[in-house]
């Protein structure tokens, strides 16, 4: 990927800290070199934030990569350190949750006092139930506080969980429920979404019976049912519990057990962008080290006087990363909304963050250029002053969407975090840090104090600045996987084959002549055209710097004289209409004028939506099989599945634009 072209970075803006930030920053400057001549030393200064049982023989057992061992010999409760800890500190009357429902009104605030009596309570539930340390119980909820208490209760067993995302379908359940043998759901009959309750409890019973027709049966025991929206469910008295039946009247004394550092904290099945979703498993002591200690450090934590808020669902790694274990760990107070941004009106999220107070924001690219699309103004009725920091996770950020974040969330002054990491490494890796680095659009900037990645060639050599390549990370770090669920082969097939020693984490990137990070998109999805290696990141960021762009996709399609050429698919801003006749060739001119000529589309499709997961991110290879004038592949891991219908028509339409 040598011959990566980038002008954007051409446009050298760049935001320095902000002097009043830099003077408090948690971390300073220093930690980089600290951290460089003694890694071990450094992360085990970061495991001292915790409580222990007892304390480590050895910080990291890197004897038999890849399988590594952090904080070796210790023991840990990530639960005690979550909730407990805070309450023993006298800091129990502090908010641990402003909760927010999707129906007006519908809030509760819950304190540290209170969440550790409802983990108490809903450990006890589970025992009753037969829960044992080590079963695995899944839990397949909407974002309501009982969602938190239930990964804690099960922590706090060592009981590893594995969340799956609400959204996803009883089939989607079913498989993972299979795959880690799960012995325990916990469920609701419902939630809010879009201003009306959606089921969820049907999905579960299907899931069930789905699990004992492909040979589980007897393997799911009990199913845990929280009483949200009222709606009525169907019943089977052997196996369904109500959670207000037995974890109201459970006690909210409990005596939690020290786990060893590396039991089994969760099992999380990634998104699934690229193919079958992966069980990735995180364990406990290096897990809460390295969630914990970014969550502080990248966020400039001062859980005194900070409200953070995360808007990931708690189905995705972000929302066990950054809304449940680093957050919880920290003592922070925290805002979680049930909902969708647009209920029951567009300026939800903004009034959510005027009426809380707000001071660190943290979202997905994905949600900010929806934002961008409806329009300023719905920022602009809130009173944002609160926000002092912002954050963004899931893919790269645009420069354009990166400035207009600033601009309209930040009040133009707010540092921006662009935090690049994946399911697979449980914590940020990559991210400036708002008080040391300066922010440059775009840009994810440097690895984490402790953190070593690097950028190499075919040959595993470094690129050195002004170059692409592949990402890699070249030493363990805390919060690492330590396998694939039950697949020992395919974890070492997926991230430690290509190069001896190295993790290979599937992304492209480039270090510009400073030396800082840019995120380019999936190797999977480089283009080559012509014999030139063109990024999807690159000249999708060109699109949406057009002033009439919200969001655009780019693919790189099967062409006779070129090998590939460039196919976009691009969504509009609401103002800007039908983008007017010559829309198509005034957008493949704007990205000739901002990349290249190389770069410019053969064919660009304006459309209405684009295919994206459920966690909101862009699934191309469906795109490249509507450019390549083939059958779709697989849809199942679609938040929406009419969008490809809509595409295919819009396909049919606009052969025209093609040259
Ligand atoms: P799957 O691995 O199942 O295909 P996924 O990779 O989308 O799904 P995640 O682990 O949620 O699942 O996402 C991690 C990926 O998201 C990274 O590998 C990278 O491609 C992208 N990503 C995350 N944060 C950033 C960021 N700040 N900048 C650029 N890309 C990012
Ligand atoms: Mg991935």
């Amino acid at each position: 990927m040598s011959e990566t072209l980038s002008n954007l970075a051409r446009e050298e803006r760049r935001f320095e800290p902000p002097a009043d930030l830099a003077a408090n920053a948690n971390v300073k400057e220093e930690a980089y070199d600290r951290a460089a001549s003694d890694n071990e030393a450094f992360w085990a200064e970061a495991a001292e934030r915790l409580d222990w049982g007892q304390k480590w023989d050895q910080v990291l057992d890197w004897s038999n990569p890849p399988f590594a061992k952090w904080f070796v010999g210790a023991t840990i409760n990530a639960a005690v350190n979550c909730v407990d800890r805070h309450v023993e500190a006298g800091r129990g009357d502090k908010v641990a949750l402003h909760w927010v429902g999707e129906p007006a009104d519908d809030a509760r605030d819950i304190t540290y006092a209170d969440l550790k009596g409802e983990v108490c309570r809903a450990a006890n539930a589970l025992t009753d139930l037969g829960v044992r340390k080590g079963d695995r119980v899944a839990i397949y909820m909407p974002m309501i506080p009982e969602v938190v208490v239930a990964m804690l209760a099960c922590a706090r067993l060592g009981a590893p969980h594995t969340v799956v995302f609400g959204g996803f379908s009883a089939d989607a359940l079913a498989s993972r429920v299979i795959d880690c043998g799960a012995k325990v759901i916990i469920t609701a009959d419902g939630g809010y979404r879009r201003g009306a309750p959606s089921a969820l409890k049907p999905a579960v019973d299907e899931a069930v019976s789905k699990v004992a027709a492909d040979g589980g049966e007897g393997l799911v025991e009990k199913v845990l049912v929280v009483r949200r929206t009222g709606q009525d469910v169907s019943w089977n008295d052997s196996r369904d519990v109500w959670w207000h039946d037995v974890v109201d009247s459970a006690s909210a004394e409990h005596e939690a057990e020290m786990h060893d550092s590396e039991h089994p904290l969760y099992v999380m099945y990634t998104s699934g962008t690229t193919g079958k979703p992966k069980g990735i498993l995180h364990t406990t002591g290096g897990y809460l080290t390295g969630t914990s200690y970014t969550h502080w450090a990248v966020f400039d934590l001062k859980a005194e006087t900070d409200v953070f808020w995360c808007t990931a669902d708690v189905g995705w790694v972000t929302g066990h990363s950054y809304m449940v274990y680093g957050p919880l760990a920290n003592g922070a107070t925290q805002v979680m909304y049930e909902g969708t941004p647009d209920s029951p009106h567009k300026g939800r999220w903004w009034e959510i963050i005027a009426k809380y107070g707000v001071t660190i924001f943290y979202t997905a690219p994905t949600a900010i250029r929806t934002f961008m699309k409806w329009g300023d103004n719905f920022p602009a009725d809130h009173d944002l002053s609160s926000i002092r920091l912002l954050g963004s996770v899931g893919e790269s950020i645009n420069p354009e969407a990166y400035i207009w974040y600033r601009e309209n969330i930040g009040a133009g002054k707010a540092p921006i975090v662009d935090t690049w990491w994946q399911t697979e490494t449980g914590q940020m890796m990559i991210s400036p840090l708002p008080g040391v680095t300066a922010g440059k659009p775009g840009s994810a900037m440097k690895a984490l104090p402790g953190i070593s990645v690097d950028v190499v060639n075919d040959e595993a050599e470094s690129v050195g600045n002004g170059n692409g390549g592949y990402l890699v990370i070249r030493q363990p770090w805390p919060a690492m996987l330590r396998t694939l669920w039950g697949d020992d082969q395919r974890f070492i097939d997926t991230y430690w084959s290509r190069w001896e020693g190295l993790y290979f984490a599937g992304d492209g990137a480039k270090l510009d002549d400073d030396g800082d990070i840019w995120l380019l998109g999936r190797v999977d999805d480089v283009m080559n055209v012509s014999g030139h290696r063109l990024s999807t990141t690159e000249i999708e960021s060109a699109l949406v710097s057009h002033p009439k762009v919200a969001e655009a996709a780019v693919v790189g399609a099967a062409d006779e004289m070129t090998g590939q050429a460039v196919c976009a698919f691009v969504i509009l801003r609401d103002t800007a209409g039908d983008g007017g006749a010559d829309i198509v060739e005034e957008l493949r001119k704007h990205v000739q004028k901002e990349i290249g000529a190389i770069a410019k589309p053969r064919q660009i499709m304006i459309v209405p939506e684009l295919p994206k997961t459920r966690s909101g991110k862009i699934m191309r290879r469906l795109l490249k099989d509507v450019a390549e004038h083939r059958e779709v592949g697989d849809v199942t891991t679609l938040a929406d599945s009419t969008v490809m219908d809509m595409i295919k028509t819009k396909e049919g339409s606009s052969a025209a634009s093609e040259e």
